[in-house]
């Protein structure tokens, strides 16, 4: 193998104030983008391109569109709204267009004069009288001069304040000069590449595409050049996680290979038999504790496939070895409901159980603490409260995360690291109802190992679901009373864009008023995001307990709420929510015997992406086909919920756009780790940068 092996060349690189015009002000505003050296200014990759080719007619513009337009001033004027601006109406012969600016001299008033020739750069916005562009870059052409186009699409960089695309450029202008001391770390002779190009002549073409670049290719990212460097960045990826899963597999854990019969007592006493799929996860789980080294393992199940038992039988089995367990929820109406379940299943069994989160009163919390830290409770339920300051643990080795289809690959690090014990790292459980294509979760979960509850329990009747314009609202009201009428509950959730809690409680208090004057033979109640703990878990209580025929609620109730005889559903403003949520929601329902329906209101006129959004609702209940469907119309970096995590974000892979590369993706790393493992660590490095690679960021 060794004579296989291409020389890399000494990995020193050169830092960036070597380049011309770079002190050390300059370095600290490159060091916020991640920029050290002259080649990481080399993978500082244009995020887009502008397409400045070409002079679009106004007639043609569309909103959002960015373009070079070419035309006359017609009339310009400074008027005072709530600000002064100058407003100059330009037009082609295709079309007008208003450009608007606030902050303007009076040579610049006086140089956009009625019968200026101008071409301008901008992003063409939907305002009050038509389109307009706020701000253009523009310059004033002679009367018989030709607007030179530029010839190729200019590259557009991630920056920050006080760095400039023009400066950027030229910075990148100097490092392309020495591109050629980069190595190229996955070289044709060692990995296949398919014909895509080497490292130079990719990041020569993204940086500075030529005039004769196909522009449509480029934009959407499936240029060859573009691909080759989306594949080695994959691969980075991969490999790092790999290598964190590796690093993770050499730490000693507890052995927990106790349990059988306690977890057998505990599943005998529940009023129904387990599936063969939470059978055959339960065995997975038991031989990962048992193996000395930390389990982590995703658990994928769908919506009401039966997780909290599968999560109930692991923290036995920790329980049963004789350490604590942790199960960490979302949200506290879910921390709050799997601590009920917990102490009915646990406390017959002589196991204590605690409750943390972050809205109880001081006092509360501290005796919980307590019992926490002198080992007393043996299963410790709560929100994210659970791994904040001054929680000590007397001996945790299970930590279970429920629902967390959001948790980036830091906050699994930085929760083994916060829940270590004398070197020992906790075993850890991740459950989620988010189903992703097997292939992309290798790829994004590639440290995790994977288990899937391909089953629902027997018995359950197929939702049924509707959609409904809501100027039917009334037909939908008594559909409630009907269904009421018959025994039946129901759930009534409203929706609000606005991410603020007072503003969504303020909506379903009002919903509540009018549900309750227009049914005044329900017994009705309400719950919010607002109400305090114990208020919440009382109204919750009641309606499990079948006192509540009608529940108003917010999306606080979207994941784990468990209350069998509930068989109806309606979502209002249904065209608001994702998905991911709307399914989420619908879970709710279909949970006991009783058949299930479900409607979904929504404001008309719809979008094109929200029509698809209701079609798909009605059409399927299968978590995975809904998981597909959500992929395509949103793309993985949303479904991941990596936008909010920072988990993968990428410089120019896409997960979706480029999953025809996953399977090369694989198999280059697995080649790269046996066969040349001397260029693992500069493709992390190159790629992933540092801070990942220790897993205790944020
Ligand atoms: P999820 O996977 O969505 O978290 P839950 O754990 O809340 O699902 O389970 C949904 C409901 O199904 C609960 O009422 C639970 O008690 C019940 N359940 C779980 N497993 C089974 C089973 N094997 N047979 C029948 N009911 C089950
Ligand atoms: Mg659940």
């Amino acid at each position: 193998m060794n004579q296989a092996r291409t020389a890399i060349p000494p990995d020193a690189p050169a830092p960036i104030t070597d380049l011309k015009g770079v002190g050390p002000k300059l370095a600290d505003r490159l060091a916020r983008i991640g920029v050290h050296t002259v080649q990481d200014l080399l993978f500082h990759l244009p995020l887009r391109y502008q397409d400045r080719t070409r002079v679009v007619p106004i007639g043609s513009l569309r909103p959002n569109q960015e373009a070079v337009v070419v035309g006359t001033v017609d009339h310009t004027e400074v008027v005072l709204r709530r600000k002064r601006m100058l407003l100059a109406y330009l037009s082609d012969g295709t079309g007008a267009i208003l450009l608007r600016f606030f902050h303007f001299s009076r040579a610049q008033q006086e140089g956009l004069a009625r019968g200026t020739r101008l071409l301008c750069f901008g992003e063409a916005r939907t305002g009050a009288k038509g389109l307009e562009m706020v701000h253009p870059e523009y310059r004033r052409l002679a009367p018989d001069e030709d607007p030179a186009a530029d010839e190729a699409l200019t590259p557009i960089y991630p920056t920050t304040e006080g760095l400039h695309q023009i400066g950027l450029r030229k910075l990148s202008d100097q490092a392309l000069e020495v591109i050629e001391t980069l190595p190229d770390l996955l070289p044709e002779a060692l990995v296949d590449r398919a014909g895509l190009p080497t490292l130079h002549e990719a990041l020569r073409y993204v940086h500075r595409p030529p005039p004769d670049a196909n522009v449509s290719q480029l934009l959407d990212g499936r240029h060859p050049a573009q691909q080759r460097l989306a594949f080695e960045e994959l691969v980075a990826h991969n490999l790092s996680l790999t290598r964190m899963r590796a690093r993770a597999d050499r730490q000693p854990a507890p052995v927990i290979d106790d349990g059988e019969a306690l977890v057998g007592q505990f599943q005998a006493a529940l009023p129904f038999a387990l599936t063969g799929a939470q059978r055959r996860v339960i065995d997975e789980i038991r031989h990962d504790l048992a193996a000395g080294h930390p389990m982590l393992r995703l658990v994928q199940g769908d919506v009401g496939s039966g997780k909290t038992v599968v999560a109930a039988s692991a923290c036995l089995f920790a329980v049963a070895s004789g350490y604590q367990a942790a199960v960490m929820a979302p949200t506290e109406i879910l921390a709050e409901q799997h601590y009920a379940a917990f102490r009915q299943w646990l406390e017959p069994l002589g196991i204590g159980v605690a409750w943390l989160s972050g809205k109880q009163k001081a006092a509360a919390r501290r005796a919980m603490q307590e019992k926490v830290a002198g080992g007393d409770a043996r299963v410790v339920v709560g929100t994210h409260a659970l791994f904040q300051g001054e929680v000590a643990f007397h001996d945790l080795g299970l930590v279970v995360i429920d629902e967390q289809h959001r948790f980036g690959v830091h906050q699994r690090m930085a929760l083994r690291e916060k829940g270590a014990n004398d070197g020992r790292h906790p075993h850890q459980l991740i459950m989620t109802a988010t189903p992703i294509p097997r292939t992309l979760a290798m790829t994004a979960y590639a440290d995790l190992d994977y288990s899937v509850i391909d089953e629902l329990p027997p018995g359950r009747t197929p939702i049924k679901t509707v959609a409904l314009a809501d100027s039917r609202r009334d037909e939908v009201v008594a559909r409630v009373a009907a269904a009421c009428a018959q025994g039946r509950q129901a759930y009534w959730v409203c929706t609000l864009i606005e991410e603020s809690e007072a503003l969504q409680a303020q909506a379903a208090e009002d919903t509540y008023a009018q549900l309750a004057e227009a049914l005044p033979q329900l017994a009705i109640d309400l719950v919010h995001g607002r109400m305090k703990p114990a208020e919440k878990e009382d109204v919750m209580q009641r309606f499990k307990a079948g006192e509540v025929d009608l529940l108003v609620a917010t999306t606080v109730i979207e994941v784990g709420v468990d209350v069998p005889n509930a068989s109806l559903m309606v979502i209002e403003n249904a065209e608001r929510l994702g998905l991911a949520q709307l399914h989420q929601l619908r879970g709710r329902v279909g949970r006991g015997t009783a058949e299930s329906s479900c409607v979904l209101m929504y404001h008309p006129p719809l979008s094109q992406t929200a029509r698809k959004r209701l079609q798909a609702m009605r059409e399927t209940t299968d978590g995975f086909e809904i998981a597909r469907i959500d992929l395509e119309l949103r793309g993985p970096g949303e479904v991941l919920g990596t936008r909010q995590t920072g988990l993968m974000q990428f410089r120019i892979a896409d997960l979706l756009r480029d999953q025809a590369l996953l399977p090369r993706v694989q198999r280059t790393a697995e080649r790269l780790l046996h066969d040349h493992p001397e260029h693992v660590d500069p493709l992390i490095r190159r790629w992933v940068g540092e801070a990942v690679q220790f897993g205790n960021v944020g």
